[in-house]
């Protein structure tokens, strides 16, 4: 899938290390870096200019289903969680807990909490804000007329995790969460799968990450939810990745905090909540579903920068000139706007070479890099690199040479292409890797046990099992690395037997190995 006799720009190829090939495309296109701190990075300006384009594209969506944006506070109090059993049972293990607040010089001259400054009642970083959130709903609304409620906030997060890895799973982590107050159930969901679906068209459309969208199962619900719903994208190592998730949390959380309303008829009433939230987590999946053995390749929507301008400057005499006919350039694209928003472009006129630099927005996954040559400019032509479609047949880099005009007046149709064509790409090759032909556990075993082939996901038939039923079937799946990844949405009525249970079918299920 990988071939090629090209000598690429990383030292590691997909193929050959696909973990640490993950690793060398963070580094090398300098997204983020290890903090010292377990489990934290420090995101940098490539990849929090990514972050920035992600959270503005997904916040217009947010705000045009009606949200407005709040902040709540980092701290919660312990009781908060004490409230929901379940909530807290699924926390527990990995929440941050503050119990002082001074320190002092201890008789060796170290710095240590004080005793005497001990917290009365022990603060937990925020894993997630249901229960703060809860008790603002619960002031703010009274009446019926106060539904619903639709609030979300832009925030980071600390959860406690064992094993991490760079955006995938970090123990602090920024993202969005949601929380809505309605007055039934009926329009509690109805909301769940409407996020949901803004979650599928930001994943798609602004980041050209094909996903499928559906309903966990009963054991991968988010803790305190009655139904949690997600979205799976396919990395190019078959894996799958949760990218985002939407919960119904039915009357759960409005019991715990008290979230109360008047009906019409003056009798009070519980609300009926629900939350959703994506993450920095995006970002890795943009990595792997998007990267080459190149570096990344960033969808021009979510690109901090759309087009880079590189004078091929010489230290001499001609190098003003040069630079003044890219700044024109620059100028005239932008102007322009694609995706709704003015071009993003940059003229990079720092010394060195412009092959050099050529590589590091490679590296970058810049979509469009132009570069201007002395001649060039006296011929009133640049050399221009798609970098969806950098490599030419001959192993050469691809470079077009329209003139400047031609590359000024066809920037919006490029960047529309690009766009289109990663995303087509992720299709293709995700729908290529799902086989929907396996009838039996044997047939999954061996499937999953065959290294030779791409492992992609498999859509099975099951007979929906729940309690000690459901834990045999995880079971099973644990023993070969799988999980349940979501009972796509789109599911059409299905036949047979189920392939754990052999009782009959109800629903068709996609099994994989997961990040
Ligand atoms: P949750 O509140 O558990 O439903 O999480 C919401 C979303 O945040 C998930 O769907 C993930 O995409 C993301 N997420 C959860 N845990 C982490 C983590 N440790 N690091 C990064 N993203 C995370």
């Amino acid at each position: 899938m990988f071939v090629s006799n090209i000598r690429h720009a990383l030292n590691v190829k997909r193929a050959d290390d696909f973990a640490q090939w993950y690793q060398e495309v963070i580094s090398a296109a300098d997204l983020a870096e290890e903090s010292g701190v377990r489990g934290c990075m420090v995101i940098k300006p490539w990849g929090y200019g990514i972050w920035e384009r992600i959270q503005r594209l997904l916040d217009d969506r947010i705000k045009n289903t009606g949200h407005d944006n709040c902040y709540f506070p980092i701290f919660i109090p312990l009781a908060n969680f004490e409230r929901e059993a379940e909530h807290v049972d699924g926390f527990a293990k990995e929440m941050a807990v503050v119990t002082h607040h001074r320190l002092i010089q201890d008789q060796k001259g170290k710095l240590v909490p004080d005793p005497a400054a001990k917290l009365e009642e022990p603060l937990v970083v925020r894993p997630t804000s249901e229960t703060i959130i809860g008790d603002a709903m619960a002031r703010w609304v009274q009446s019926w007329r106060d539904l619903p409620l639709k609030t979300n906030q832009w925030a980071n997060v600390v959860r406690w995790e064992m094993r991490t890895r760079m955006f995938l799973r970090t123990s602090e982590f920024l993202w969005q969460e949601g929380h809505t107050a309605h007055a039934d159930a009926a329009e509690a969901k109805e909301h769940t799968l409407r996020m949901l679906e803004v979650y599928r068209a930001c994943a798609e459309e602004d980041l050209a990450m094909p996903v499928i969208a559906g309903e966990k199962p009963e054991n991968e619900r988010f803790p305190g939810a009655v139904e949690t719903w997600s979205i799976e994208a396919m990395m190019q190592d078959g894996k799958a990745l949760q990218a985002g998730t939407s919960h119904y949390l039915g009357t759960n959380f409005a019991e715990a905090s008290g979230i109360r309303y008047q009906d019409p008829e003056g009798s009070q009433q519980l609300c009926h909540t629900t939350s959703w939230g994506v993450s920095t987590r995006m970002i890795g999946g943009v990595i792997m579903t998007h990267g080459d053995d190149d570096g990344l390749r960033v969808p021009p929507t979510i690109a901090p920068r759309q087009v880079v301008i590189l004078p091929m400057l010489r230290g001499k005499e001609g190098d003003d000139a040069l630079i003044e006919y890219c700044q024109s350039l620059h100028d005239q694209l932008a102007k322009q706007s694609a995706f709704g928003e003015r071009l993003r472009v940059l003229l990079d006129t720092r010394p060195g070479k412009a092959a050099a630099k050529r590589w590091d927005y490679v590296r970058k996954g810049a979509p469009v890099i132009i570069e201007v040559g002395g001649r060039d400019m006296d011929n009133d032509v640049v050399s221009l690199l798609r970098r969806d479609q950098m490599w030419a047949e001959n192993g050469k880099p691809d470079f077009q040479t329209p003139t400047r005009e031609e590359a000024a007046n066809g920037m919006q149709e490029l960047l529309y292409a690009i766009q289109a064509n990663l995303f087509q790409q992720a299709k293709e090759r995700r729908d290529a890797n799902i086989r929907t032909d396996i009838t039996d556990i044997e047939g999954l075993k061996e499937h999953f046990a065959d290294t030779a082939v791409h492992p992609g996901w498999v859509q099975v038939a099951w007979s929906k099992p729940t309690g000690a039923d459901l834990d045999a079937v995880v079971e099973t799946l644990k023993d070969m690395k799988l999980t349940v990844r979501n009972v796509p949405m789109d599911d059409t009525p299905t036949t047979g037997a189920c392939i754990f249970t052999g009782a009959p079918a109800v629903e068709r299920i996609y099994v994989a190995k997961a990040y």
